[in-house]
């Protein structure tokens, strides 16, 4: 079935489920058409209203969730990691010197030192990235920030919906160069949006991606306080990881001196939040970050010795990472000693599943008809061939029996269990239980 006859703007793209919750439709509707919903068991949807939409199709033109293709590799790439982890010019594994950074941050706080180098020494205006709402601790929002300060308090990875591309209006409006941090699908939109809109291309001074395995809806994170005991009322603050490496998952109580719950990431993402990612991410052929100048995830390739300091595995993609990370470490904001390829594969074995599994996946959707979308340059094929017999067929008969178990040859019918999102701004209306998901 082709895509062309079924998916002709951002809803039709959610429909389907195959929408990332990125948030760049948002800005790039020149009719202010569209708004964002977190739908409790999805994730952040775009919503058209259909009285103002003139089909004009460039929220298309923007979005990740239906096409993603890369231009040939530069020769100077990595050419054992081409096939599996793209365009890579070097790896880095380290740490931020600023030993608060470390220590707040996810990894070995590599996003924010990065950042604060950039706005500091290189005289950026600042950075777009995601964080939470003071109103709200159970919801992230896009946040510009400016200083050490601001960023300091926005460390952390938030494994639930963010649509920090809703915000490229910011980067829009400042004078100057800034710095973009996302995961890899919001990058991919940043690199479309940038192709389009001469403006937002002239304010991206550097692009750094995280790693990502998948973004849990706001159903796993309610599910996690469940486990904790905590009404998401209740929450005065949540850190799903950080402060240590890679640190509990954090609740802190309001109206309490301080009181606490805890739960170790192996359980909060291992045991409940890797259940609650939608069928987008599971079709996601770019985990590292391949359009981003910079990536960073986590370097498990070897055990974590007790109270370690967080390290980052560091991909630098493209010529103006190399040149700025190289700057970054001369000015001390961060140390690096070279990575071994291997470490890539070895530090990230889910992620390389996922890739290997790709194109035995799509083959299933498109038996059955499901709308899939166009991945371009991320040799898919040929990392199927790399699985073992058996698991091939798994990959084909497995995604055949969900999508009939889940009935994912029909769009997805619309949702009253909504948290609201008005554009830059989200806030959750409801938590409630649900099992109506996508994924
Ligand atoms: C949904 C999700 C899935 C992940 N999956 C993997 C994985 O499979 N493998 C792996 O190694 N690591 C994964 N991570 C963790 C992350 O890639 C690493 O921790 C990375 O090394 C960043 O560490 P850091 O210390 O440099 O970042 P920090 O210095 O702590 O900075 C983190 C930056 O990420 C931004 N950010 C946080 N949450 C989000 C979000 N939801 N969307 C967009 N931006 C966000 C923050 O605004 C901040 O700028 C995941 C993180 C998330 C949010
Ligand atoms: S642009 Fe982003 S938010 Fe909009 S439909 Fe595509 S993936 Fe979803
Ligand atoms: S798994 Fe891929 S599509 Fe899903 S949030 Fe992460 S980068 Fe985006």
């Amino acid at each position: 079935m082709s895509i062309v006859r079924r998916i002709n703007n951002v809803a039709d793209v959610a429909r389907w489920r195959l929408c990332s919750g990125c948030g760049a439709c948002v800005p790039t509707c020149p009719e202010h058409a569209i708004h964002l919903v977190d739908i409790w068991d999805r994730g952040i949807r775009p919503v058209i209203d259909s009285a103002n939409c003139s089909k004009c199709g460039e929220c298309v033109k923007v979005c990740p969730g239906i096409a993603i293709s890369h231009e040939p590799f530069n020769g100077q790439t990595i050419s054992e990691l081409r096939l599996s982890w793209g365009p890579v010019l070097e790896v880095w594994e380290g740490y931020a010197a600023d030993p608060e950074i470390c220590f707040r941050a996810s990894s070995g706080g590599i996003a924010t030192a990065l950042s604060l180098f950039c706005v500091t020494e290189m005289r950026m205006s600042g950075v777009l990235h995601t964080g939470v709402d003071a109103e709200n601790p159970l919801v992230n929002i896009p946040v510009f920030s400016r200083n050490r300060e601001q960023l300091m308090s926005q460390t952390g990875s938030r494994y639930s919906p963010a649509a920090p591309c809703s915000g490229f209006g910011i980067l829009e409006a400042v004078d100057s160069a800034c710095v973009f941090v996302g995961k890899p699908c919001d990058v991919v939109a940043l690199r479309k949006s940038q192709a389009l809109e001469p403006r937002l291309d002239s304010k991206v001074g550097l692009a750094i991606s995280i790693f990502c395995a998948g973004t849990p809806s706001s159903h796993g994170t309610k599910v996690l306080l469940d486990s904790l005991g905590v009404e998401p009322g209740d929450v005065a603050k949540l850190k799903y990881r950080g402060c240590g490496w890679p640190g509990m998952t954090t609740v802190k109580l309001k109206g309490t001196n301080g009181e606490r719950r805890e739960m170790s990431y192996e359980q909060s993402w291992g045991g409940i939040l890797s259940r609650y990612v939608p069928l987008r991410c599971r079709l996601c052929p770019d985990s590292t970050g391949e359009f981003a100048d910079i990536s960073c995830g986590d370097p498990w390739y070897r055990s974590i010795e007790p109270s370690e300091p967080g390290q980052s595995l560091v991909l630098v993609r493209t010529e103006k990472g190399k040149e700025i990370l190289k700057e970054a470490m001369r000015a001390g904001y961060v140390k690096l000693r070279r990575g071994d390829s291997y470490t890539v594969s070895a530090s990230q074995p889910s992620l390389l599943k996922k890739r290997r599994q790709l194109w035995g996946r799509l083959l299933a959707m498109r038996m059955m008809q499901v709308p899939t979308p166009h991945f371009g340059g991320f040799s898919l094929f040929a990392n199927w061939w790399c699985l073992s017999v058996s698991d091939k067929i798994r990959s084909v008969l497995g995604t055949l029996r969900r999508i009939i178990l889940r009935k994912w040859t029909r769009p997805v019918k619309p949702s009253r269990k909504k948290c609201k999102m008005n554009k830059s701004q989200i806030s959750i209306e409801k938590l409630v239980n649900s099992n109506c998901g996508e994924g």
